[in-house]
């Protein structure tokens, strides 16, 4: 794998000793290079990169990708999540897994299998 460079717009401005590379008499701070990033999909070396990124970008991005101008809904179809009760200790046993339905409040019981296949659903869409 070769390394990659932080996409944060400023992450050469920062002030860290990592970041200050070259000879003496003609160091300069760079942009970090690593082999893997833990943010923003693995693309920026911290938060703060990856904030300076968004700032940057987002109104361009919203544009381009659409904005929100309505409200979405959240139908009793689609407001099922996967939950689970214990009975007594914190252990692995006596554990029972089931759909709630966040709206109607509706439960529906559900095999320890199908609790943890995340393809598993009863949700009909988005
Ligand atoms: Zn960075």
């Amino acid at each position: 794998m070769g390394l990659k460079y932080c996409q944060g717009p400023s992450c050469h401005t920062y002030h860290t000793q990592d970041r200050l590379k070259g000879i003496k008499g003609s160091k300069t701070y760079q942009t970090r290079r690593r082999s893997n990033f833990y943010y923003g999909n693995s693309n920026f070396c911290d938060q703060r990169c990856l904030y300076d990124w968004v700032n940057k970008y987002i109104e361009q991005g919203l544009d381009h990708f659409g904005r929100t101008t309505q409200a979405k809904h959240l139908t009793e179809d689609n407001a099922w999540v996967k939950d689970y009760d214990y009975q007594g200790s914190w252990n692995n046993e006596n554990r029972t897994f089931y759909y709630l339905n966040k709206i109607t409040k509706e439960q529906r019981p559900l095999t320890e299998a199908q609790y943890r296949d995340n393809n598993y659903t009863i949700n009909t869409g988005e």
